[in-house]
């Protein structure tokens, strides 16, 4: 039995544009036909004709970057020490359903603890649950001047890190080796850090020009491409130079670093979200205020400059969001990354929408399989009520979706209202602040001295 969408406009992701009068055809879990219906194969006796005219038809958005173990952490440690793997993986679970429901059919985790990711995608392919098609990392390999090594030294990295310590390149291959064998779908290196560690706020490079080609060349030879996060100038032509596939951030990226880009066809992935998110979001009172927001405002006034130029250039531009923290929490904010291309990088709805679906088909597992719509892929699609050519922010209401298709079936999944967050998840912050006399003087809470002496 095939099943006939008519569609109000299709967008294939191939295209420069959306065309009216055209008919999808599946059949199974791949696309038999996608073009103007006069063409279209006339459905037979038992197929389902299903009528989305009066909608707009996309592939099912792709997602580059999200964190499924992370939990919408409020902080470090709540990515790495409180809640337990395998309540991580489950809880992950339920954050990749809640991906496929914003409308992404797929996405990459790059960075898990343990084997949490990995067990999310096994557990969906295996048809146990409901989910979005999954490729992941393992752990990340970090430095000293890198992500993960944010605990003083006298603590370390612990094991239910995202971060594997790698001190040097021979570290970094033996780690590489050991997730390949366990199942990694690609390598993900953190050559930098983040604005808001102040110890690394100089962003210089975890890794050497040598130590860096030496890894990425290891997980090439074994057959897995490479992410690296990189926000500096020299974490960006370290990674540039040594080929990785994705760069992600580049915020700081020089004309040096985007030479090398270009030179070896690697490709960005700016993921805006979590840096948009902090500025538009965080308010007085959160721990991070106004420190970290503060940073992120460099770091966007400064991707503002570099990224267009990457674009300018020719550039491959794919698309993520970092989501998986408390700013970014899974389901909310991912189509809202495709709006900051338009709003920030000076992208087209159209190009825009391409680098959420074709451009980040080519990185996933299921390599130019998914994000278009032409005869021979699988069957992943999105329905809306709206144009997004018009209005890229339409994707982001949920209640604009009128149908989502992963490998030819119609996604009927319902997230439980009342799942609730346990306190054991999260790092504990007793106080918000330390009640000295002076401080409760200018607060001007008055201590009940007179009835403490009486006791
Ligand atoms: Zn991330």
């Amino acid at each position: 039995m095939a099943r006939h969408i008519k569609c109000g406009k299709l967008f294939t992701g191939l295209g420069e544009g959306a065309e009216t009068g055209q008919t999808l055809v599946m059949d199974g879990e791949t696309i038999r036909f996608a073009g103007p219906s006069a063409d279209a194969p006339p459905p037979g006796p038992g197929d389902e004709v299903i009528d989305h005219s009066g909608h707009f038809v996309l592939p099912g958005l792709i997602d580059m970057h999200v964190h499924l173990s992370y939990g919408n952490a409020k902080t470090e440690e709540d990515i790495d020490l409180y809640a337990p793997l395998e309540f991580r993986a489950l809880r992950g679970l339920e954050a990749a359903q809640r991906v496929l429901l914003a409308g992404f059919t797929t996405m990459a985790d790059p960075t898990t603890t343990g084997h949490v990711s990995l067990a999310i995608r096994d557990a969906i392919d295996a048809g146990l649950f409901a989910g979005p098609r999954i490729s992941t990392s393992g752990r990340q390999i970090t430095n000293r001047q890198g992500l993960s090594d944010w605990y003083p030294s006298w603590i370390g990295v612990p094991e239910t890190s995202i971060g594997v310590l790698c001190r040097d390149a021979a570290e970094g291959i033996a780690e590489i080796r050991l997730e390949v064998k366990d199942g990694v779908d690609f390598i993900k290196v953190a050559i930098d850090g983040d604005s808001m560690n102040p110890a690394t706020d100089v962003l210089v490079a975890g890794y050497d020009q040598d130590e860096m080609s030496a890894m990425v060349r290891e997980a090439h030879r074994l057959g897995k491409k490479v992410v690296v996060h990189a926000r500096g100038a020299e974490g960006v032509l370290y990674s540039a130079r040594a080929g990785a596939d994705v760069i992600f951030h580049a915020a700081w990226m020089d004309d040096e670093g985007l030479e090398a880009v270009v030179e070896n066809g690697c490709a960005l992935c700016p993921t805006l979200s979590l840096v948009v998110n902090d500025i538009d979001f965080t308010r007085p009172g959160d721990g991070c205020y106004p420190d970290f927001p503060d940073a992120h405002k460099r770091e966007l006034e400064s991707a503002c400059i570099s990224l267009p130029k990457a674009r300018a250039a020719g550039v491959k531009f794919m698309l993520g969001t970092d989501s998986g923290f408390a700013v970014t929490p899974y389901g909310e904010w991912h189509a809202r990354e495709l709006e900051h291309y338009v709003k920030y990088l000076g992208f087209s709805p159209v190009e825009a929408l391409k680098c959420a679906t074709v451009n980040n088909a080519e990185f996933v597992r299921e390599e130019g399989r998914v994000g278009a719509l032409e005869a021979g892929r699988l069957a992943d699609i999105l329905v809306v009520d709206g144009d997004p050519l018009a209005d890229i922010s339409v994707l982001q209401d949920r209640s604009r979706i009128r149908e989502i298709i992963k490998g030819g079936e119609t996604v009927k999944l319902e997230i439980n209202k009342d799942a609730r967050r346990l306190r054991s998840e999260f790092s504990y912050d007793l106080w918000s602040d330390v009640y000295t006399q002076e401080r409760i003087g200018e607060i001007g809470m008055a201590p009940n001295l007179n009835q403490r002496a009486a006791e």
